[in-house]
């Protein structure tokens, strides 16, 4: 009798499970990429280059990028953490996933708990970039000129919690200054008022500083990874660790999460389709031809990419505290 019902049982699940992988991805609901930071900044080319590569893996369904701005990410994570477990509502964000426990002080989600983990993207090193009309030439003209303006530095970000603002606090924080600091919704537009010269400065990804550099529309000082880029506009730049700032290194990593609850097939699914666009040559190549270099190491897995993101959140936690910034 037990045999029975345990095959039943087994039947009936498979029948389940099989029917809930039929039904992913839905054919009248797209799939919504929700991006934390305004259209035209890093984070927001990353997933559209995402959503044209993933509609084919995914059997042709309609993938959409929707930005959902403001809180340094926090109200796209949040939405997120709500939305239906059902493959539909994904969250591609960074480094703010590690940073945000600390820099918001109530948070409405649980960064460890509240997602399905889908993976690492790839990772970005950062420039120190300045408006085009700036006198200093190289990293130690600027430095000596942060050092003389102090606060009349009028310094951009993308919002508490942002890559732009993790770097900005621990430059600040290396340089022993306080700059002004200027917050947006997405470095997008504080690129625009760093053209424009409405502002001085700003440490932000490669993938969104290299071609204006490359135009000379902004000039470039430093990087903040460990080792010298390749990227001919890049490659003379000192890595700030060079230029004096000891154990200086931020990496923007990217990854993707959807809600908690999603049914294992769909997630496998997900996965499988996610894995698909992220070993696309052409895909690839966008990436790195704006600096971006693909993860290809254990954090591609979800139990390792969740693994790494607690890490991160136990580095960044004692470094956001001791420099006192905190969100409501
Ligand atoms: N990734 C953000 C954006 O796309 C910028 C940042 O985090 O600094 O705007």
């Amino acid at each position: 009798m037990r045999a029975v019902i345990h095959s039943l049982c087994v039947l009936l699940c498979w029948g389940f499970a099989s029917v809930g992988a039929q039904t992913f991805p839905l054919k009248d609901k797209p799939i919504t990429l929700v991006v934390p930071f305004t259209a035209g900044g890093p984070t927001d080319r990353l997933a559209r280059d995402m959503a044209e590569a993933l509609r084919k893996p995914l059997g042709g369904a309609t993938v959409v990028v929707e930005n959902a701005l403001g809180a340094g990410g926090a109200i796209a994570t949040q939405k997120v953490a709500r939305a239906a477990p059902d493959g539909h509502t994904l969250l591609i964000h960074h480094i703010g996933m590690a940073t945000m426990p600390a820099l918001i002080r109530k948070p409405s989600f649980d960064v460890l708990n509240d997602f399905e983990y889908l993976g690492m993207i790839h990772e970005v090193p950062m420039t120190i970039v300045g408006r085009a009309s700036l006198e200093a030439n190289d990293y130690k003209q600027l430095s000596a000129w942060v050092a003389t303006q102090k606060d009349k530095v009028n310094l951009g970000n993308a919002g508490i919690g942002s890559a732009s603002h993790l770097c900005g606090l621990l430059w600040q924080s290396a340089m022993r200054t306080e700059m002004t600091t200027i917050q947006y919704k997405g470095v997008s537009m504080a690129m625009t008022d760093l053209l424009g010269g409405q502002i001085d400065v700003l440490c932000d990804q490669t993938t969104n500083t290299l071609t204006y550099i490359e135009s000379k529309k902004v000039k470039a000082y430093a990087v903040t990874s460990n080792k010298h880029l390749s990227q001919a506009a890049l490659k003379d730049l000192p890595t700030l660790q060079e230029a004096g700032l000891k154990g200086f290194q931020v990496s923007v990593w990217h990854g993707v999460y959807a809600p908690k609850g999603l049914p294992e097939q769909t997630k496998a699914k997900l996965y499988g389709a996610l894995r698909t666009v992220f070993s696309d040559p052409r895909f690839i190549q966008k990436q790195e031809a704006l600096g971006a270099v693909m993860v290809i190491d254990k954090r591609t897995d979800p139990v390792e990419h969740k693994k790494f993101v607690a890490a991160e959140i136990a580095k960044w936690t004692p470094i956001i505290k001791a420099a006192g910034v905190y969100a409501d």
